[in-house]
């Protein structure tokens, strides 16, 4: 499991593998605490180099210019050898971020399939034809802005890194990417095959390297047209300050609290099914994790019963190996936030159900891992009831009115998602259209499709990613008018 680590790997500058000035990185697997690949990171001279080689792909034109079935053609390509290098990808990313292989594979397929799909939107992309109010044909044509910045976190690089590079480059802009430092393996890997599929040189760039050394010189470069981050809020609102100074769009997938509800007339079987996915899925290291369980109080015991019995037989074990359910969470000092989360719990007066604690099996103590955890007697205003902790931590919440839970399920900071679960349709649909959120489950949950847009409200982010739309949010909109007065 543990290859020796490769060192050192080389940044993605021109087209080519370019050599990093700036300190190494080390990629910890959180499986074993051990290095597995040690990857150069860039200075300010490699991010000088990186915004000169898109911005100047840009002004060839050598990829802007390309008709839409050429750029199509090049992303198709793109999406075949990420499916047929799926397997390395996944166990890349597990090596990294210690997801397990089965999860990692299903992302690294997802991002194949990222790429198809923005191929065919690229392919099928036109510009409108709007009805004129004179004497003229007015038109609205959508453009690429220039070059653009990916910003992307370690939770799921390979699905976000395909997701924010397959749309950007569909509406024919250069890109820089800034994976997560946690994750500097999958961007970089992504990139190559990308730039191989026929990229003309300078088109797509990757530095490695931290937000502070690398993302942030990013934002602020005179040369960077868009932003389009992932990531916490607390970074997401410090990057929109500096767009607003710079006047750039900005394009924010932000953090979650989502509540995830369930109605007495639920189907039970099927809603624990879809709360323990909802949080304990990934580990709860997923934005859109349904994080706050509220169960109308006549289910309440029996839910919560069988949500304990399921987290406490919920394997942990690492990540490659098919009987692990859950592997590590991504890294130690992630494992010591969920920790003080838990802590903080606690002293709200919060009672452990389950989990709470590191697994005790001394085959695992090498590991950033930890147990499934489920909280209740906290109230809505408790902080682990309204923070993010991205960690598998489930608060559980009785409620008897539905007017008071939707305030309570709208009484959060974040926005990005929700889940409902019941067999009253008439209820589903009137409490979906109230609760604040950019997506919202009914008798289901996690069901995410790169064909429907996603993204959230309040702080949970800006603009919305995915579907067809999603190539517009790389694209800069221009009207033009052309005259038919005095006809030739
Ligand atoms: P961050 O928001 O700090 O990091 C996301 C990306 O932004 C990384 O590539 C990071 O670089 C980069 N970055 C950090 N600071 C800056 C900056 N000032 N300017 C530009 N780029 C920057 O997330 P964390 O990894 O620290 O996680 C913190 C919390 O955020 C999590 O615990 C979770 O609550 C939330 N989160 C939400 C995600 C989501 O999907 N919505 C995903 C990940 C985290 P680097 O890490 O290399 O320093």
């Amino acid at each position: 499991m543990s290859a020796a680590p490769e060192t050192p790997a080389p940044l993605l500058i021109n087209g080519e593998a370019a050599t990093g000035h700036g300190p190494i990185l080390d990629a910890i697997d959180p499986a074993t605490g051990r290095v597995s690949a040690r990857y150069q990171t860039a200075t300010s001279a490699d991010i000088e180099a990186a915004v000169k080689a898109a911005r100047e792909s840009f002004a060839r034109g050598t990829w802007r210019d390309k008709k839409p079935h050429e750029r199509a053609t090049v992303l198709f390509e793109a999406s075949r050898r990420i499916a047929e290098a799926a397997e390395v990808l996944a166990h890349l990313q597990m090596s990294q971020n210690g997801k397990t292989l089965k999860e990692c594979r299903t992302q690294a397929k997802a991002a194949a399939a990222t790429f198809r799909y923005f191929a065919s939107v690229c392919e099928t992309m036109e510009g409108d034809l709007t009805t004129p109010r004179g004497d003229y044909l007015s038109m609205t044509v959508y453009e690429p802005i220039g070059v653009v910045a990916l910003i992307t976190p370690w939770n799921s690089p390979l699905a976000m890194e395909a997701q924010k590079l397959a749309p950007a480059l569909a509406a024919g802009n250069s890109v820089i990417l800034k994976p997560s430092e946690i994750t500097p393996g999958t961007g970089l890997a992504l990139g190559r095959i990308v730039c191989e599929a026929g990229l003309p040189p300078g088109v797509l760039n990757v530095l490695n390297g931290t937000g502070l050394a690398v993302g942030d010189p990013l934002v602020r470069h005179k040369e960077i047209g868009m932003i389009s981050f992932t990531g916490g809020t607390a970074t997401g609102r410090a990057i929109a300050r500096i767009a607003a100074e710079r006047l750039i769009p900005v394009a924010l997938e932000l953090g979650g609290k989502s509540p995830h509800i369930v109605f007495a007339d639920a189907d039970l079987d099927r809603a624990v099914d879809g709360v323990f996915g909802g949080i304990f899925d990934a580990l709860g290291q997923s934005c859109v994790a349904g994080s706050r369980l509220f169960v109308e109080r006549p289910l309440y015991r029996s839910l919560v019963d069988r949500l304990i019995e399921r987290a406490n037989a919920l394997m942990l074990g690492p990540p490659a190996d098919p009987a692990s359910g859950q592997g590590p969470l991504a890294s130690f000092a992630h494992r010591e936030r969920v920790e003080h989360y838990v802590e903080l719990a606690r002293a709200d007066g919060g009672r452990i159900l389950a989990g709470g604690a590191r697994p005790e099996d001394a085959s695992l103590s090498q590991g950033a891992y930890y147990r499934p955890t489920i909280i209740e007697g906290l109230a809505n205003e408790a902080r682990a009831c309204r923070e993010e902790i991205f960690g598998p931590v489930l608060c559980v919440l009785p409620f008897d009115h539905e007017t008071d839970l939707i305030k309570q399920a709208n009484d959060s900071a974040y926005g990005l998602a929700a889940g409902l679960w019941t067999r009253d349709i008439s209820k589903a649909w009137r409490v979906a259209r109230q609760l604040e959120a950019g997506t919202v489950w009914i008798n289901t949950y996690r069901e995410l499709s790169i064909a429907t847009p996603f993204g959230g409200m309040k702080e949970s982010g800006l603009g919305r990613e995915k579907g067809r739309q999603g190539v517009r949010l790389y694209a800069s909109t221009k009207s033009i008018y052309l005259s038919l007065a005095g006809g030739a």
